[in-house]
């Protein structure tokens, strides 16, 4: 009997369902009322019964009140299914109640046959069709066919005539096999709500995961461009849209030296975080990789740079995990709608160029779209794509520049300067090209090539000149990198003692063991290092003793740049101090006049290099400058 209580194991809502099923079709409803008034009609008026009178009457209101009610949705919109189910319940009882006994009294009157026949088969036809209509509430269904059979059924039981009692049977009979037909109606119907519902749930959960990133549980890609739509679509004329593009900085690393199980923890913390600092209803979406998106609503230009500097601060923040103490930058992207583009995609491109950008300046900080930026793209771009094939068609060259030694006058080193001559552009500054061959990768068999070129040139000067070769972070980086420099002097005949290879302070901040070996291999060989552009980085004194460096390089803002003065004069200084207390050359970089060969020279600086003395020149040029290279000009050289 399960299926016919009220409380039965469908849950809420398929039986909100299963409720609304009983109020649809509002016409069967309203035909259904006139029908009954019109059956109930002939026992009203050949009986003249007042008692048969009220009740057709309170079953004709009933009806019309029923029919209204199923015509007005509204009138049942914010109704609990339970409120909704007993207002049917109430109408199709009463109503089922007073057909009934109708019926009955027609059969107990003796009112004519003709019209007793029409209220009895109408009666029994209506309860007959309502068990079907309502078998999605087979109590309700059955309760209707009951009040409007059972009263019949037990008057015609007690009369005298054999076809009213074989009528009492054969209503049984009906009552009997309706009810079997509703609960059968009523499990059919129940099912397959209940796995229509079961389907559209998995469809949801399926839709959900598949907008969710596993990692972070934040929004994936797809969860991203979903609400990306949406957003755009609601948003009002006075507001903005505000996209950031969040890239960890050297995540990679973390991955690599931590493990996968670290990295993963660390994107879990830094999505949590930027949850925890984005505006409430913000999408916060993992874009892939160690790359982040967030979208919100800003009512000002402004309120985006505020929100922009609380997420990099957010990130910023160390973060521990089990034992280690990781500190993680970041660069951000930051675009806006409609200020930076009308559409979602233009937004997204305008976010991702200012990443870009915010990268290749240095990272740690956040850059907005410019028009600009999309200029700058364009041009890296045919950089990066004509780079490869710049070798190929002998395009670079390497130009030496001299360093000078400041005691003497005379050239101790050349510094090898790769030139780039494209056959449009000109010539193109290494300061433009070389981020991109870093960033392509390109560097690794440009840096060989410059390597090897520069130890061939320098085998034909003098034994007691040498060559300086920059050399980037991502050289060092790559496998057998060391083996690849120790090849070149091999093939180039140079000896190792006379390379020395320039690095910058960011390559030791890395802590890499793959760093510390390169250097420790190369050192061990005879190769020198010297330590490039000081006084631009963090300027860490630790690393000048950690490493064997042969040489300090004072950037050379330090010496012609705007900020020359009494305080880099004091920094040189202190350097050189230190620097030969430790029995290494201080070379001052960028020395453009006389008076700052005397400055640097007074500051305790050994070497020099710059314009001053000379621009950086071809091989044939640098050859010349040895071959010139007298007494008198030396001489001359120094004195100005
Ligand atoms: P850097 O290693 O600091 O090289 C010195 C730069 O200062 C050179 O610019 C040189 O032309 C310039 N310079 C020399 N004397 C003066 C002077 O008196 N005044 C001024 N204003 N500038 C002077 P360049 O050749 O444009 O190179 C720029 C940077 O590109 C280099 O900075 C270096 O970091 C990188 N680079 C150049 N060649 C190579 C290379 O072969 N490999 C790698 N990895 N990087 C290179
Ligand atoms: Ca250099
Ligand atoms: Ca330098």
């Amino acid at each position: 009997m399960q299926v016919l209580l009220r409380t039965d194991a469908a849950d809420d809502r398929v039986h909100r369902i299963l409720v609304e099923t009983l109020y649809t079709q509002p016409a069967s409803l309203a035909l259904g009322a006139i029908a009954g008034a019109l059956g109930c009609l002939p026992a009203v008026l050949y009986s003249g019964e007042p008692m048969i009178l009220c009740l057709a009457i309170a079953q004709t209101l009933i009806g019309i009140a029923r029919a209204i009610m199923a015509c007005m949705p509204a009138a049942r919109q914010g109704r609990s299914t339970l409120v909704m189910e007993m207002m049917f319940e109430f109408g199709a009882f009463s109503y089922a109640l007073c057909w009934g006994l109708v019926a009955a009294l027609a059969i107990e009157y003796d009112v004519p046959a003709a019209a007793r026949t029409l209220t009895v088969v109408y009666a029994t036809a209506y309860g007959a069709a309502v068990a079907a209509r309502n078998a999605g509430r087979p109590y309700i269904a059955i309760g209707q066919l009951g009040l409007l059979v059972v009263p019949e059924l037990l008057v015609s039981a007690f009369k005298p005539d054999l076809a009213d009692r074989l009528f009492a049977v054969c209503s049984t009979l009906l009552l009997l096999a309706m009810i079997s037909v509703t609960r059968s109606t009523f499990t059919a119907l129940r099912d397959s709500i209940a796995s229509a519902e079961t389907s559209a749930r998995l469809a949801d959960k399926m839709q959900h995961l598949a907008r969710t990133d596993v990692v972070t549980g934040l929004l994936n890609r797809a969860g991203l461009n979903h609400q990306l739509v949406e957003r755009v679509a609601a948003i009002q004329p006075d507001q903005k849209l505000a996209l950031f593009w969040i890239d960890l900085d050297r995540f990679k690393e973390v991955n690599d030296t931590l493990g996968h199980q670290v990295g993963d923890r660390l994107l879990c913390e830094i999505g949590s975080r930027l949850k925890r600092f984005a505006p409430n209803a913000a999408s916060v979406a993992r874009f892939g990789g160690d790359e982040f998106i967030i979208a919100c609503e800003a009512a000002s230009r402004r309120e985006v740079e505020s929100m922009a500097m609380q997420l990099l601060e957010a990130i910023t923040q160390p973060i521990r995990i089990d034992d280690d103490r990781l500190e993680i930058g970041s660069s951000i992207g930051v675009a806006i709608l409609p200020d930076d583009g009308s559409d979602i995609e233009a937004v997204m491109q305008g976010a991702d160029l200012a990443l870009y950008h915010a990268k290749v300046n240095g990272r740690k900080q956040v850059s907005f779209f410019a028009p600009s930026m999309t200029r700058d793209l364009v041009r890296r771009k045919e950089i990066e794509a004509e780079l490869r094939l710049a070798l190929q068609r002998d395009e670079l060259s390497i130009f030496f520049q001299p360093i000078i030694d400041l005691a003497t006058g005379r050239i101790r080193a050349f510094e090898a300067l790769v030139r780039w001559f494209h056959p449009e552009k000109g010539e193109l500054r290494p300061d433009e090209f070389i981020p991109v061959a870093e960033e392509t990768g390109a560097i690794i068999t440009l840096g060989n090539w410059i390597t090897a070129q520069a130890a061939r040139v320098a085998a034909t000067w003098p034994e007691d000149v040498t060559i300086a070769v920059n050399l980037s972070p991502i050289q060092i980086r790559a496998p057998g990198a060391a083996l690849g420099i120790l090849n070149a002097l091999r093939e180039a005949r140079l000896s190792p003692s006379r390379l020395e290879l320039e690095i910058t302070e960011t390559v030791l901040l890395d802590n890499s063991p793959n760093t510390d070996a390169f250097i420790a291999e190369l050192a061990e060989a005879g190769v020198r290092f010297a330590l490039d552009d000081f006084g631009t980085g963090y300027s860490s004194l630790g690393y000048l003793s950690k490493y064997p460096f042969s040489k300090i390089k004072v950037d050379r803002s330090f010496v012609s740049g705007v900020n020359a003065g009494k305080k880099s004069d004091a920094i040189i200084r202190a350097v050189s101090g230190m620097g030969s207390t430790l029995g290494m050359e201080i070379v001052a970089e960028g020395i453009e006049t006389i008076d700052q060969v005397k400055a640097v020279r007074a500051a305790g600086c050994t070497l020099g290099q710059g314009y001053y003395f000379s621009r950086a020149v071809p091989d044939y040029l640098a050859a010349m400058l040895l071959a010139q290279e007298s007494e008198a000009q030396v001489g001359r050289r120094l004195a100005g």
